[in-house]
């Protein structure tokens, strides 16, 4: 296809901080289609090897890391440099995003990121404990300061697959269960019309259930990390505590959960690495696995997004967690650094589209617990159609760089929202732009549940009665 529709046009200043696999795989998309010229671009990278593939597009490169000490020094030139207000787009780790926002709002300038990013030391603080280090406090901040900075130029925080894409796979699910129940509904327009909806809806949890079967063209080498994405990201992540949005349906706290004393109250976390966390899921081609309980921004803002309230009271929240199967040679990667006492293997790679044989990202919601039982809706993207489709990336890459595209193009088009979650956007529109990139887009019934996955000679403490109690779907 060489007739790319053009969704908007931008005239300012485009920096985008961080060109790893995900800058490397938004770049050609942008250029693609926003309506700029590759010399409005500015990437900043410290890694050296990533100017050639900026320069060879037509953008500059900065080779510089952003520290707390430079970020203002090095980004206010840049974004106030033209008339046009100018465009963040950060896709980098260990850079603070909740100070790239204000230098977004002090410059007037737009804001897309894919996560909550700390400063480099928050997630391996030594000092800090196991609460102070979750996606629940991270996501405190953001919304302190979404309330600080009140009404004004769009920040979008977290709009990656997932989290990003998801939420917005979550509405659309949820308006097929309740087409499916001939619920007689018209689309909600707010917040509260949609937890209302899943509520009505009878629905208990979600699980972002992933399953990435992308496979390597050679073996992994002993003391190599290997990902389809940053591996820089999914250490910091996986050795995070485990954490889910903690629905009203669940009877029982996991072993070793803890409740937060501040904050409002929608996740919980559990006191062991969410890569060391084990939870049994389903997706459609692969059936029923296991999933790692990795924490996730969205785990907590959909559980938040979606909570029902009479007054202060909480009469209505669904789980929700992440549930990811990753390549099986990140898995192998996990078992060999965990195993060595959490000893960082010493070469770290991301797999690039020429160095993977075969399979495909299978990235979802699994709405469950209605009168269906359960619901998976998601996209099932090839490598071999993600070469097709895009250069410099992997299935994965495509999914979470598309939600990068829709994120931008939303964000001109409501250049005036403050800072948003995913969640409050226009899941329509953002599903619109990024459709192309996602391959399969399908939803799936499946009368599967947890209890079908309990080895019945080790049965445990489970819940027969109630199939989607959290205590049947983690594995012990
Ligand atoms: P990567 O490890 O491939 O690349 C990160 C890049 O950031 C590298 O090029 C690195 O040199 C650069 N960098 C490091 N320190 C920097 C600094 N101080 N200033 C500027 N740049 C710096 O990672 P990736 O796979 O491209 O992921 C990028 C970000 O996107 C990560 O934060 C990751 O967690 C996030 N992500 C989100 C999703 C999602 O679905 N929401 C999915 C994948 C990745």
């Amino acid at each position: 296809m060489t007739n790319w529709p053009v969704h908007a046009t931008w005239n300012g200043p485009i920096v985008m901080i961080g060109f790893g696999s995900i800058g490397r795989g938004t770049l050609p998309l942008i250029l693609r289609h926003i309506k700029c010229s590759p010399s409005q671009i500015t990437v900043i990278d410290p890694d050296a090897s990533r100017s050639q593939l900026a320069e060879h597009q037509g953008a500059a490169f900065i080779n510089e890391g952003l520290t707390r000490k430079n970020y203002r020094q090095v980004l206010k030139p840049l974004l106030t440099s033209g008339p046009e207000r100018a465009l963040i787009v950060n896709l980098s780790v260990d850079v603070g995003s909740l100070d790239i926002m204000r230098v977004a709002r002090e410059t007037n300038s737009l804001y897309v990121d894919t996560v909550i990013e700390p400063w480099k030391g928050y997630y391996d603080n030594p000092n800090a404990t196991h609460g102070e280090r979750t996606n629940y406090m991270l996501r405190e901040g953001l919304l302190a300061l979404k309330k600080e900075l009140g009404t004004g130029v769009t920040a979008v925080s977290c709009c990656g697959a997932n989290p990003g894409m998801v939420s917005w796979f979550v509405k659309k699910a949820l308006m097929d269960i309740a087409a499916e129940l001939k619920l007689k509904v018209s689309e909600p327009t707010t917040r509260e019309g949609w937890a209302k909806l899943m509520k009505r809806a009878g629905v208990k949890g979600i699980h972002v259930a992933e399953r990435d079967t992308q496979r390597t063209k050679a073996p992994k080498p002993f003391d190599t990390f290997l990902n389809t994405w940053s591996v820089e990201g999914f250490i910091a992540e996986g050795l995070q505590p485990a954490e889910l949005g903690w629905g009203t349906h669940e009877k029982k706290m996991p072993p070793k959960g803890k409740k937060h004393k501040v904050g409002n109250g929608a996740a919980i976390y559990i006191e062991r690495p969410g890569a060391d966390t084990r939870v049994r899921t389903w997706t459609p081609t692969q059936g029923p696995h296991y999933g790692f309980l990795v924490t996730h921004n969205e785990a907590i803002s959909i559980a938040d997004y979606f909570t029902v309230r009479d007054g202060r009271k909480v009469t209505y929240r669904p789980t929700c967690h992440y549930a990811y199967h990753p390549c099986n040679d990140a898995i192998l990667s996990w078992h060999e650094m965990l195993g060595a006492g959490g000893k960082r293997q010493s070469q770290w790679h991301v797999l690039d589209e020429n160095e993977i044989a075969d399979g495909m990202d299978e990235l979802g919601v699994l709405v469950y617990g209605h009168k269906k039982n359960a619901y998976w809706y998601g996209s099932q993207l090839s490598i071999e159609e993600a070469r097709k489709l895009a250069p410099y990336q992997s299935a994965t890459g495509l999914q979470v760089t598309s939600s990068v595209l829709a994120g931008i193009v939303w964000a001109i088009e409501n250049p005036s929202a403050g800072v948003v979650e995913t969640d409050e956007m226009d899941y329509k529109r953002c599903m619109e732009v990024q459709r192309p990139y996602l391959g399969t887009v399908k939803g799936y019934y499946t009368d599967w549940t947890p209890l079908k996955s309990i080895e019945h000679l080790f049965e445990g403490d489970i819940d027969k009665r109630d199939p989607w109690q959290f205590q049947n779907i983690l594995v012990p």
